[in-house]
């Protein structure tokens, strides 16, 4: 087998284990789908870094996309979470706002076959694990045009790591989380859902910190690192725990 295959095996191994968490965690409503756009990105949009049309992706249920849409950028979504891809479309609807949303692992964005001015990534970059982040670096250069932006916001390695007994409390207090887990059928969907779950309780959870240098040698060839600054990441589960990066990234 060659280097390729053995890389795309890979890849594909990790993304059929990670699209049932988040297909289920989308059935109730996750941490991060706070119900508005993250406040880092109507900065963006105010100070007008944000151009042109727009890629949302790993896009969720559309929070971001459908605010930019509404200042008057065309905007599509991308994500492989169906769930999420249909509460995104049933919200653009109901606001009357035009936004494409489509089903589509990001690590196949080459194939959307058309550029865009901005991408925007609110949280994806950090699932990824060492052997996707090049392969997605490749797939974003794909589909941004000469000259256009990626701004990321990703955790930072100076976030605290999770208070289980925090996440606990937020758990059993949240209407909808309380929903969707009592209407898990056993555990082992739960374990399913949080592949984490026993690290959880010497609060390792949640998604991988990612430091500064990681960012800039995963972005130096053929990338013009614009910032990378310090930025909060909102989260349904209460205010200044999530220190994250926000980079602006322009491909040469
Ligand atoms: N940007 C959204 C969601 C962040 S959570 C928000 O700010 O609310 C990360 C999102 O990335 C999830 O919706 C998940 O379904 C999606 N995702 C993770 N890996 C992906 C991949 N390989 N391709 C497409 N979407 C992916």
């Amino acid at each position: 087998m060659s280097g390729v295959e053995t890389m795309r095996e890979q890849r594909e191994e990790s993304n059929t284990m990670r699209i049932p968490n988040f297909e289920l965690a989308y059935r109730g409503t996750p941490p991060w789908d706070i119900g508005r756009p993250q406040k880092e990105y109507i900065q963006l949009e105010q100070a007008g870094e944000i151009v042109g049309s727009v890629l949302d992706v790993g896009c969720g249920t559309g929070e971001n996309a459908l605010y930019l849409a509404e200042q008057g950028h065309e905007v599509w979504g991308i994500d492989f979470t169906p769930t999420a891809i249909q509460k995104a479309q049933e919200k653009a609807a109901q606001r009357h706002l035009t936004a494409t949303f489509r089903v589509l692992n990001v690590l196949e964005l080459h194939t959307l076959g058309r550029t865009f001015d901005t991408v925007i990534d609110s949280g994806l970059f950090h699932v990824f694990g060492d052997e996707e982040r090049p392969l997605f670096v490749d797939n974003l250069a794909a589909v941004i045009c000469r000259g256009g932006t990626y701004f990321m916001l990703c955790l930072s390695e100076l976030a605290p790591k999770l208070d289980y007994g925090k996440l606990k409390d937020f758990l059993s207090d949240s209407d909808n989380l309380k929903d969707f887990l009592h209407s898990l059928p056993d555990s082992d969907e739960l374990k399913d859902l949080m592949p984490n779950f026993d690290k959880l309780k010497e609060g390792e959870y949640g998604p991988r910190r990612v430091t500064q240098a990681e960012i800039k040698e995963l972005f130096r060839d053929g990338w013009r690192i614009n910032y990378i600054r310090q930025a909060t990441m909102e989260s349904r589960m209460g205010p200044g725990v999530r220190l994250g990066w926000l980079s602006s990234i322009s491909k040469e």
